[in-house]
């Protein structure tokens, strides 16, 4: 067994750091040795690896209490995604190994999924699913971009070829199951099929794991992709990497890889739903006279017409000129919201031509308000 590494160390935390301390030590390490910005060194990229299986561990409440009780862990960990870690205890934690087997049903719901889909069908092992993020500029996420990201994953371990056995050994065919990898469990008058509790859905049982990975079959590595992010993405968007999340170690078939979208705020362009807004300001005299005003738009400018009298917030749009709708078809708009600049300070000759206007506006807007007559002050009195 390799030493049990200190990842509270690793990160940088105590041990009783918070979640949410842990999340942030890990984003900022992370961050400062993302093989992306320390290309070619090797000592980045192995901290790297490091840092990335300690928060593996730590940011999952059930394989950190397994490692606070001084559970072995061996160089791969995945997590447990969809299913209740408490299915996989029957084996009890054997070390890397009962770690390991649990990253076969790891990610998000890759075996609730597939119960989901037919109700039937197994759960089926899977490779863990796997998520990283991915930042773009505010014009990247509307034309659409292609940019390469470096994913923590594993690869099978060079010295069992992923089997996790032993070399020269091989691994056994789970006598549970006989190999299928599900058992049936009775819930009520349902019989619900469950990862064999024995072999945890790989069908098969290590006698001798190999001494690299510890039964594992996975090494940490990290992989490098190009990704299409398609046109219209906003903060948050997650985009779904079929078959490109961990591969599925001992022969299960790999996990998807999710890419989350961190999209920059435009200065102009407010994203609401599928549309854009863009604040317009107008002088006073462009609102109670109309104008035409040119506005900026996703490829360049146009000119709208603002109607005489318009009205502070009066928005206006331009059907299909925003950005492409990710779901359906076609483009969301763009919304144009005219709001009236009022000076902070006037010049000797505007405050002139205010006292005019003043003195000729006349009306009192505000005795709707009182509709049986004002008390206090009369309408035109200053
Ligand atoms: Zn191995
Ligand atoms: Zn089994």
């Amino acid at each position: 067994m390799a030493e049990r590494p200190d990842y509270y160390k690793v990160l940088g935390v105590g041990k009783n750091a918070t979640d949410e301390e842990i999340k942030k030590a890990y984003r900022k390490l992370a961050r400062k040795y993302h093989p992306d910005r320390n290309p070619g060194d090797k000592q980045a990229e192995e901290r790297f690896k490091e840092i990335s299986q300690a928060h593996d561990v730590l940011a999952d409440p059930d394989k950190r209490k397994a490692y606070d009780r001084g559970g072995m862990f061996s160089g791969f960990t995945g997590a447990a995604g969809g299913f209740d870690p408490s299915q996989f205890s029957a084996g009890g934690f054997t070390g890397g190994f009962g770690d390991i087997l649990s990253n076969l049903f790891g990610g998000a719901g890759g075996g609730s999924r597939a119960q989901a889909g037919t109700g039937q069908r197994p759960p089926q092992a899977r490779g863990r699913d796997l998520e990283t993020e991915v930042s773009l500029s505010f014009d990247q996420a509307v034309n659409g971009t292609q940019v390469s990201l470096s994913v923590p994953t594993s690869k099978a371990c060079p010295t069992c070829n992923g089997s996790g056995a032993r070399p020269g050994t091989s691994p056994r065919v789970c006598p549970v199951c006989n190999g299928r990898g599900v058992e049936a469990q009775s819930q009520g008058i349902f019989s619900i099929n469950q990862p064999c509790s024995n072999c945890k859905g790989s069908g098969t049982v290590i006698e001798h794991p190999c001494p690299t990975c510890e039964g594992s079959g996975a090494q940490r590595s990290i992989r490098k992709l190009r990704v299409n992010i398609p046109a219209g993405v906003r903060d948050g968007s997650r985009i779904k990497l079929a078959g490109k999340g961990d591969p599925g170690i001992r022969g299960v078939p790999p996990g998807d890889l999710y890419v989350i979208t961190r999209v920059a705020e435009s200065e102009i362009f407010k994203r609401n739903g599928d549309n854009l807004e863009v604040e317009v300001p107008l002088t006073i005299p462009e609102a109670i006279r109309g104008a035409v005003v040119e506005v900026p738009t996703l490829a360049g400018s146009k000119r709208l017409r603002v109607a005489p009298g318009t009205k502070h917030g009066t928005v206006q749009r331009l059907r299909g000129e925003g950005p492409p709708r990710l779901a359906g078809k076609g483009n969301g708009d763009l919304r144009y919201r005219f709001v009236i600049d009022v000076p902070a300070s006037l010049s000797a000759e505007q405050r002139e031509a205010v006292d005019r206007l003043s003195h000729v506006m006349n009306g009192d807007p505000r005795a709707k308000l009182f509709p049986d007559g004002r008390s206090q002050s009369k309408a035109g009195e200053r």
